[in-house]
């Protein structure tokens, strides 16, 4: 059997990792890597986290017994509330399913899987996008086309022809959205350019897929970065919502995400969840518990709540500051070009229109770590290696 097995291509960005990591050099800068980083470039446990988790361990009552299938209640009905807003119509209408996943990864997987089974129709992923999209819906069976997302003249949206592919795309097919934070431009629809996209989307019947891995952490404002969805559920949409809380709450490695479900009627919702739970079965049996059980906490505690959205605004608000930073030292340096879109994209990423050969020259002569479609993390800078990037990328820039 093994002999027939060929190699697989290494992932590009835990490649990126392992190359950092076995570089010697002590000024080496990672920005590759898409998690939060503090100011002294190390992970940041959010202390809200480490206080659920004393609570959750010092409780008496806990125990180990298996979560449902479709995870633990009190994190799900929290989770569509955090993304719908309490008021939506379709949580006052009963008309919704809140599922746990294996974060947000396993909400894109659980989704993708629910609509290979029941909406026999093509996905259109934004082009570019989160490197995994393609694959997971391909993997689920779904056929993967693009739609044009960032136009290279204005390094930012290219929304005509995204509008032109979403009406020429046959009717009825899944579009998978980034509802804020764009993952890999760092570029978002402002609320007109959403209404133009719902417009078409209803026009052609076809059905969204918000995948929201940045709630928050985008803008520091849960709500304002909920907004494109709760813009779609208020015009009436059926939509799926793909929710992680890796980096809103920095639970990377728990893996815990959840998958919302906006139906037409309650019923729909009930036979939904049906499907959705047997579903889950088959892959994954049940959902992890610990960081789900610390999400609840956080999200149904009042005081814990509050404490969670001052750190939520330190790490976005670290993250705009960089980016100011950037900006004011390539203005400074004289850099060529035109560098505003580092302050106007919003998230973790910047999409700096670097081309491969740059890239490259980044990586081996200055020890600065990215992928080689010029994407940065920007919680990868700090004031301690801010300026060395910017002269970096002013060198290469100008040779
Ligand atoms: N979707 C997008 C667009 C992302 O950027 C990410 C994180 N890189 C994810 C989903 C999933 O992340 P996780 O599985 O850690 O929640």
């Amino acid at each position: 059997v093994f002999n027939n097995v060929p190699m697989a291509p290494p992932d590009p960005i835990l490649h990126l990792n392992t190359l950092y990591k076995a570089d010697p050099n002590p000024h080496k800068i990672n920005l590759g890597v898409g998690a939060y980083r503090d100011e002294q470039g190390k992970p940041w446990v959010l202390p809200v986290v480490r206080k659920a988790e004393h609570i959750i361990i010092e409780d008496p009552a806990l125990d180990h017994e298996y979560l449902p299938i479709d995870g633990l209640k009190t994190f799900t009905e929290a989770s569509v509330r955090l993304i719908l807003g309490k008021s939506s119509p379709a949580v006052l209408e009963n008309r919704y399913v809140g599922c746990q996943t294996i974060s947000g990864s396993g909400a894109v997987r659980l989704g993708a899987a629910f609509l290979a089974r029941f909406r026999k129709a093509p996905i259109y992923i934004s082009k570019p996008t989160w490197g995994n999209h393609r694959a997971i819906f391909a993997d689920a069976g779904l056929e993967v086309r693009e739609y044009p997302y960032w136009n290279p003249e204005v390094r930012g949206l290219a929304l005509k022809e995204l509008l032109d592919t979403l009406k020429s795309a046959p009717n009825g097919s899944i579009i998978c959205l980034h509802p804020c934070a764009h993952n890999p431009t760092g570029v978002d629809p402002t609320p007109e350019e959403w209404k133009l996209i719902a417009e078409v989307i209803r026009d052609k019947s076809h059905f969204p897929f918000f995948d929201c891995a940045y709630q928050g952490f985008a803008s520091g404002d849960l709500d304002r970065d909920a907004g494109a969805v709760r813009y779609f559920v208020e015009q009436g949409f059926e939509l799926l919502v793909a929710q992680s809380y890796s980096k809103n709450i920095g639970l990377y490695g728990e893996r815990t995400g959840c998958l919302t479900v906006v139906t037409r009627t309650p019923e729909q919702a009930t036979a939904v969840r049906s499907q959705l739970c047997k579903l889950q079965r088959a892959m994954i049996s049940m959902p992890p518990a610990f960081g789900a059980r610390i999400v609840s906490m956080i999200l149904n505690d009042e005081k814990l709540f509050g404490q969670w959205m001052v750190e939520l605004k330190t790490m976005a608000d670290r993250i705009i500051t960089m980016r100011r930073e950037l900006f004011n030292a390539l203005s400074e340096l004289g850099t060529p070009g035109t560098w505003k879109h580092i302050v106007d994209q919003i998230g973790m990423f910047s999409y700096t229109g670097l081309n491969a050969n740059q890239v490259k020259v980044l990586i081996e002569k200055y020890h600065v770590y990215l992928t080689d479609n010029g994407r940065i993390s920007m919680a990868g800078l700090n004031s301690g290696n801010i300026r060395r990037f910017a002269e970096a990328l002013d060198w290469v820039v100008r040779n």
